[in-house]
């Protein structure tokens, strides 16, 4: 039996007062931050619920799962955020349905979508943790990844995305991330956007300038077993 107080409405809620008083507390406004619902294993269903409770955005990790949700809901008018590592050879098909790929991590996956003709927003993933494969760029590739991205008119560079290790305080790996935009920034003015902050670490995303929220199980619940 659910508790009271928690249906995914109340815990849409919660995250979205937690989200407006970390905002407050940093001085400021709530609208400069956009909130991505992650719903990876989660089935069409949970979407079509969160869309009835306001929400617009949500995030996918894997393309064969992501790209059947779409087509699922294609009457809805969502933005569909890629959030997970990317094979070069499904480059093409994600951008299909995602507005937002936060994944772009290596040249050659830059090449792959400089083969397709949409308009894509997309984030630099750095990778944080020392260990490489992990997804993300490691930080001394950051520069030229940039510039790779900003060879492709139909990329539209937004800035960095990172996932904050594990064994971090996430407020430091954030502040690490603090520089790894502003040398993005320097190449790339406008790529001023700041993807940080899931479930456990968003209000310390938030304080360091987060734009970009993507959150699962603070909202969704825990994800179904094998996830
Ligand atoms: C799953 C996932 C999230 C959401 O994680 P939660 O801890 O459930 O909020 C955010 N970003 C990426 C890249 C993910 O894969």
């Amino acid at each position: 039996m659910q508790a009271m107080g928690d249906s995914l409405e109340a815990r849409v809620h919660e995250v979205q007062e937690r989200i407006a008083a970390a905002a407050r507390a940093a001085g400021r406004e709530e609208s400069e931050i956009t909130t991505i619902v992650v719903t990876k294993f989660h089935p069409a269903e949970l979407v079509r619920e969160l869309y009835a409770l306001g929400i617009r955005h949500v995030g996918e990790n894997r393309h064969q799962e992501a790209v059947a949700k779409h087509a699922e809901l294609a009457e809805l008018d969502l933005t569909w955020h890629f959030i997970g590592q990317l094979q070069s050879n499904k480059a093409r098909a994600v951008a299909e349905y995602a507005q937002v790929i936060h994944s772009v991590d290596r040249p050659s996956l830059v090449e792959a979508l400089a083969r397709q003709d949409r308009e894509v927003d997309v984030f630099l993933e750095i990778n944080l943790t020392d260990v490489p494969g992990r997804g993300g760029v490691l930080p001394a590739e950051l520069e030229a990844l940039c510039e790779a991205v900003l060879q492709v008119p139909v990329l539209n560079l937004r800035g960095v995305m990172a996932v904050a290790p594990v064994d971090e305080e996430p407020s430091r790996a954030f502040e690490r991330v603090l520089g790894y935009a502003e040398r993005v920034r320097s190449l790339a003015p406008e790529a001023r956007e700041l993807s940080i902050g899931m479930s456990g670490d968003f209000e310390a995303a938030i304080a360091l300038g987060a734009t970009h929220l993507r959150i699962g199980t603070a909202i969704t619940g825990k994800r179904p077993a094998g996830a």
